[in-house]
């Protein structure tokens, strides 16, 4: 029986695969889309929970993604629709007071605190939107890759600096050394330097410990601050919002996008191995035993679970392999989503008919020493006995998802071990701790507790297991300096080609990274349609 033959192969149907298969369907390629679960999406999917209840289950918020991905793909025409909170974050303190920000509240809000702080606040917002401004520049951008070999290797690479340098050197001094200093010191400090009072320290703080298994005051956690700042909604810049109808609107978007162009999607379809003959990566079998051959393999998998489990280790370099071996993965967080029979009535703002404070970012986590100790306790117990949650309650913007009068909430809780100590097993101790997370924003909103109809739960073990996220990494691979830009996922294989000819990586593992971007996805597809006109791959005839 002869193999089914395509240009492009991707595995994996997350939104990145999504997105680099529509612009390759786009650009005329005949690409197939092989994914292991029976829904598209990956780690944006909205799914029902509780009889009635439906919600994102594990990413659960927007800004990140690209605008120019929304407009290329055209996801408005395919049923994208996105909201803005009325308020961007709502964080109770621990004097029984709060501080919310967003809707055109923030300085009022902070003075309450600190009027220094409330003075700062502008100065702060431009220089971190200044840095935002250059590095959303480079989001679409291949990062220069580190290569070895003649001058025709190294010269695209050395042009490719250039321009990174000149773009860089539009920067004045004063914010070169603050982009220096967001990537090499901690959130923490960072905000420390800006601000005295607590709850705006934490609630910008959240986002330095976001997906990022680390104290606030660990060096490195600005940038992940950083990189939660790229977003925008509806053109408003470092804001948040919410998708009608959950994330896997987004990704339902997508799909049907791809599909307009011509991309053959298949779910149900896991893939085993990826076909390599003779050092070049030829296709893919599946669990099935199917086997599909193709010019271009494009993985949309966390580059361990590609390079460990799915390629035979005799047919990559073994540098390349004890150094994947070596990416570090695990970003100890614990996701759930509850029904809600009313809404949460916080103590230090009444109130159970939904309100302005009910459509932000929820932050149980009132200082950034409390974050820290979530971060110890973790790691020595395995889970923070004071952990920081966020709650996001979707259907007070969305009537969608759950039956009227109801709601649905998104937990998104950190810190958590990605492996528990003494080998536990999460399936252990899943449902304690989700108890301890309906608890610690119960301790806020008294009626919590009790109003939780059903409850849907994501310990790092679950993710790994339902969505392919090793060690429940949220980002494919911490955002660290070593495995970011050209590192990402290794020096040498920045630039989304993986180290067989014809095969390349479009996910989360590669620049720029984690959340719902559609930016390494976009990027991708870029490089491969290169290697097309250069000829170094063949159309499948
Ligand atoms: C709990 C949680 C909360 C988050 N919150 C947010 C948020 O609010 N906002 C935000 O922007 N980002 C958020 N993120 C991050 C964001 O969701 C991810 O970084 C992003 O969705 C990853 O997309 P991806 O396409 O790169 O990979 P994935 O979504 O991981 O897609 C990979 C796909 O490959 C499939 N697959 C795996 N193995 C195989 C195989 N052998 N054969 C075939 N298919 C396979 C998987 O099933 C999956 O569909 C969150 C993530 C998590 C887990």
């Amino acid at each position: 029986m002869t193999a089914e033959r395509r240009d492009v192969l991707v595995i994996g149907g997350g939104h990145n695969g999504l997105v680099c298969a529509a612009y390759l369907a786009g650009a005329g390629l005949g690409v197939t889309v092989l994914e292991r679960r029976d829904v598209v999406g990956g780690a944006a999917v909205t799914e029902e929970f509780h009889p009635g209840f439906r919600n994102s289950v594990a990413s659960y918020t927007v800004s990140l993604l690209n605008p120019r991905v929304i407009r290329e793909l055209e996801l408005p025409a395919h049923g994208l629709r996105i909201v803005e909170r009325r308020l961007q974050n709502f964080l109770p303190t621990a004097d029984g007071r709060y501080l919310c920000s967003g809707g055109g509240r923030t300085h009022a809000e902070v003075a309450k605190f600190s009027s220094r702080d409330a003075g700062n606040l502008d100065r702060y917002g431009e220089r971190l939107e200044a840095v935002a401004d250059v590095l959303r520049g480079l989001v679409l951008e291949t990062p220069p890759n580190v290569v070895q070999g003649g001058w025709p290797a190294v010269l695209p690479e050395l042009v490719r600096t250039g321009r990174l340098g000149s773009r860089l050197s539009r920067l004045d001094m004063s914010l070169r050394r603050e982009l220096l200093k967001l990537f090499g010191t901690s959130a923490g400090e960072y905000l420390g330097e800006w601000f005295e009072s607590e709850p705006i320290k934490a609630l910008y703080g959240f986002d330095g410990i976001v997906g990022n298994y680390a104290s606030p005051f660990s060096p490195g956690s600005a940038y992940v601050l950083l990189h939660h700042c790229f977003g925008e909604v509806n053109g408003k810049k470092g804001t948040w919002g919410h998708a009608i109808g959950g994330m896997g609107a987004i990704t339902q978007a997508m799909a049907k996008s791809a599909a307009a162009r011509g991309a053959d999607i298949r779910v149900g379809c896991p893939v085993s191995q990826v076909l390599v003959e003779r050092g070049r990566a030829v296709g893919a079998v599946t669990e099935r035993g199917e086997t599909i051959r193709a010019s271009a393999v494009v993985s949309n998998l966390n580059p361990r679970l590609l390079y460990l489990s799915l390629i035979d280790a005799a047919a990559l370099p073994k540098d390349f392999l004890e150094r994947i071996a070596h990416w570090r993965c695990g970003s100890g967080t614990f996701r759930m989503n509850v029904a809600l029979s009313e809404l949460p009535d916080f103590t230090c703002l009444p109130g159970r008919s939904a309100a302005d404070h009910h459509t932000g970012g929820i932050i149980v986590a009132p200082t950034l020493k409390y974050m820290e100790q979530a971060y110890f306790d973790a790691r020595t117990h395995g889970w923070s006995r004071q952990p920081i949650v966020e709650m996001v309650i979707p259907s007070t913007l969305d009537d969608t998802l759950a039956p009227p009068g109801r709601h649905v909430a998104s937990l998104f809780c950190q810190h958590v071990a990605p492996q528990l100590p003494d080998g536990e097993s999460w399936d252990a101790h899943r449902e304690a701790v989700a108890d301890l997370m309906i608890e610690t924003v119960d301790r806020h909103a008294p009626n919590f507790k009790a109003a939780v109809l059903g409850r849907q739960i994501m310990s790092p073990l679950d993710l790994e297991r339902t969505f392919g996220l090793v060690g429940g990494d949220i980002m494919h691979g911490a955002l660290q300096l070593d495995q970011m830009f050209s590192a990402r996922p290794m020096l040498g294989h920045g630039n989304y080609r993986g180290p067989l000819p014809g095969l390349y990586m479009c996910g989360s593992g590669t620049h720029p990274g984690g959340g719902v971007t559609g930016a390494p996805g976009h990027n991708a597809a870029r490089e491969i349609l290169a290697d097309f006109r250069r000829r170094r791959l063949r159309r499948a005839g």
